[in-house]
């Protein structure tokens, strides 16, 4: 509708935290708990398309009850995150892959895309101007954008009226053990999505849908469940919030191919061409459970990592099932693990070669 780049009006916030309080707050950083001074603002309506961006202080939005994300859960999101290199730089980690997959979900949800340049212009235009929110050291500022239908209306279509914004979290380890590897719960009695659902896009509803799986790997004494596919209960899907990987003792590794049921992970991609960097033959096809037990029972499978943009890459220590539980490896992170997390927070850090140019300065 819009055939130029969004300008965003720049208006600073007036009380924003004073610089002793925000380094208080940096001494114990959780995650998504903290925000910084600033969001994004973009409007979208039917009659005047993206219009109304800006960058304004952090505030709550108005929302009426008859709101229609408030019904209907027409709402997207993406998770990235802004990092502080050696050097003292803020950069971002292949933004424009966030941007392309918001507008994926955009579409499965039918809503209206945002122009990636756009996306992208939100996103640095907030990074800038809270710059100093990025803790420096291992912690990274944790970026949400997302939109939600806002029209005031109850009839079940496509909303006409859209809020697209961003927020930004200063944020520490994902997981409270830090880099300690995870113990995962295996679903048998929820599944994630099924295929012609919306198990690709990134949308809120799949979230609270995994919300009570969750909470059972939670009272299983687990950090995250694992979803088996909706068809059989067989093949393995994802965890709630990451994707995941086998290491084999032949070193190949395989991860769950993107059939649309499971999400298109940017760190997953990145990692499947850093391994094969490494010389590791990668092999996107299905795995089962059952296959995954005995493979780990005989030695087959040596290692299991979890990875994502919060959690980065995460080691599978223990896996509990209800028919018991198995230990990976001797249930530390082993060296593929660790060898592939180096090479990937190398990059985002800017201690090792970027020759992909995954690495965006801001
Ligand atoms: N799967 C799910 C369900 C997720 O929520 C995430 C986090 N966005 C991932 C995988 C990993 O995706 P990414 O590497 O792009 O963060």
């Amino acid at each position: 509708m819009q055939a130029n780049r969004l300008s965003f009006d720049v208006k600073p916030n007036a009380h924003p935290m004073d610089e002793a309080s925000r380094l208080k707050a940096f001494e114990n950083l959780g995650f998504g708990t903290l925000f910084s001074d600033h969001m994004a603002v973009v409007r979208w309506s039917a009659d005047k398309g993206w219009h109304g961006a800006e960058i304004t202080a952090r505030a709550p939005f108005p929302i009426d009850p008859a709101s229609s994300v408030l019904h209907y859960a027409q709402e997207i999101f993406e998770g990235m995150k802004a990092y502080r290199t050696a050097d003292g730089r803020a950069v971002l980690f292949r933004p424009e892959e966030n941007a392309r997959r918001f507008n994926d979900s955009a579409r499965r949800m039918a809503m209206p895309e945002l122009p990636e340049a756009d996306f992208l212009a939100a996103v640095e235009a907030l990074v800038r101007i809270d710059a100093k929110w990025i803790p420096e050291g291992e912690g990274s500022l944790y970026l949400r954008p997302f939109m939600f239908a806002s029209e005031t209306f109850l009839g079940v279509r496509p909303s006409k009226e859209y809020i697209f914004c961003v927020i930004a979290s200063p944020v520490g380890p994902y997981f409270k053990g830090g880099a300690k590897p995870v113990k995962i719960w295996v679903s048998e009695t929820y599944t994630r999505a099924a295929a012609g659902g919306t198990g690709a896009a990134k949308c809120g509803g799949n979230y609270a849908a995994s919300l009570v799986a969750q909470s059972e790997a939670a009272a299983q004494g687990c950090d995250q469940v694992v979803f088996l596919d909706a068809a059989e209960h067989r093949w393995i899907e994802e965890l709630g919030g990451m994707n995941v990987f086998f290491v084999m003792q032949d070193g190949s590794i395989t991860t769950p191919p993107l059939g649309g049921t499971i999400l298109p992970g940017i760190t997953r991609k990145s990692l499947v061409a850093l391994a094969r960097e490494e010389g590791f033959t990668v092999n996107e096809e299905r795995y089962s459970f059952d296959q995954w037990k005995a493979d780990v029972e005989s030695g087959k499978v040596t290692e299991a990592f979890a990875c994502g943009t919060a959690a980065v890459v995460a080691g599978i220590g223990t896996v509990k099932h209800s028919g018991g539980e198995f230990r990976i490896g001797n249930g530390e992170t082993g060296p593929v693990t660790g060898k592939l997390r180096e090479a990937l927070v190398g990059i985002q850090r800017g201690t090792r070669e970027d020759r992909h140019h995954w690495v965006r300065a801001i």
